[in-house]
């Protein structure tokens, strides 16, 4: 990779903090660049990555990203913090909905990626090979796109690796949300999340979901910025005390999606992060006269991860999705 500097900047790769522009080697990402701000400290220590705008309507999380960048002292802290606040470059004001216009594939779900693949295939092995290299921990912030709610929770892969399983709880942990779900292990079967990719390497990538709307929202961005923080306390980046937690923190081990069974109109009953009982009513959908078509049950007892907020909802698209708990050993 290259980057490009800002007058404001230092030389990449010194002391200080770096603001300029990335550009992945591979031909495939040619004509695209991507804003980056690095903060390495004098002292030598961890590396921690942290992107937003995979989703580039989900603005809470980007705004966290951009605030990130000056809470960072190259003088304080030890090792490196390297931002970039906006991955889907093709899609900004766009305004499109989880997919990368260039090949229509949802970035979040391409991990690990490959480099002769699609625009956003190539994307997600430059992140994961080029601009992570050698990193000890990744973190990608989502949550609320333009017609969706979501809880406040994080998300870490489980893998056959007790070591990694380990590293990867302890560091969801650090954010203060509802919920924080270990993606089941067979997840690690096909392209998925960051958690997922990075996994199937042996290496540790996290996310965190807050926000609604695409909506700015000062506690969703507080969420996402806090969480970022205490990841860097729990790795030693920093050495600030961890901030306290005031939610549950409910771990799970199952994220399960609820598909729309027919074409209508989504009136729903409960909201993201409510506990949820098996085949609870979560909302009824309904036709143009007002007439209920069907009722939308809960698959099993959980909580609400997220649900979609615009109304009219085709059959087969999903509507919501439920959280399992872990069962007590
Ligand atoms: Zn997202």
């Amino acid at each position: 990779m290259q980057v490009t500097a800002l007058n404001n900047s230092c030389a990449y790769g010194q002391p200080g903090i770096f603001r300029g522009h990335l550009h992945f080697g591979n031909a495939r990402l040619s004509g695209y660049s991507w804003p980056l701000c690095e903060v390495r400290g004098t002292r030598p220590g961890p590396r921690l990555c942290v992107s937003a705008g995979v989703h580039v309507n989900e603005v809470s999380s980007i705004e966290a990203a951009v605030r990130l960048q000056r809470l960072f002292d190259p003088e304080t802290i030890k090792g490196s913090v390297s931002i970039i606040p906006l991955i889907n470059q093709p899609a900004m004001y766009k305004y499109s909905e989880y997919v990368c216009p260039i090949d229509d594939k949802n970035i979040n779900f391409t991990f690990p990626g490959k480099s002769d693949g699609t625009f956003s295939e190539a994307l997600c092995d430059a992140i994961m090979n080029e601009w992570c290299a050698g990193t000890d921990c990744y973190v990608d912030l989502h949550g609320g796109d333009l017609r969706e709610n979501v809880a406040r929770f994080s998300i870490f892969q489980h893998t056959q690796n007790a070591e990694l399983d380990a590293l990867g709880r302890r560091v969801a942990m650090c954010f203060d949300a509802d919920i924080v779900m270990g993606l089941p292990a067979a997840h690690m079967e096909k392209p998925g999340r960051p958690p997922t990719g990075f996994a199937r390497h042996g290496r540790l990538a996290l996310m965190s979901e807050a926000g609604s709307n695409g909506l700015l929202d000062e506690g969703a961005i507080c969420f996402h910025v806090e969480g970022v923080l205490n990841i860097a306390r729990t790795l030693g980046i920093l050495d600030t005390p961890v901030a306290p937690f005031r939610n549950a923190r409910v771990q799970c081990d199952d994220y399960l999606w609820v598909d729309c069974p027919v074409d209508g109109e989504f009136h729903a009953e409960v909201e993201p992060g409510e506990r949820i009982k098996k085949g609870q009513r979560l909302g009824t959908m309904r036709d143009l006269f007002g007439e209920t078509l069907v009722e939308i049950g809960a698959p099993e007892e959980g909580l609400l991860l997220w649900r979609i907020t615009h109304p009219s909802i085709p059959k087969s698209a999903p509507v919501l999705a439920v959280a399992v708990a872990e069962k007590p050993l």
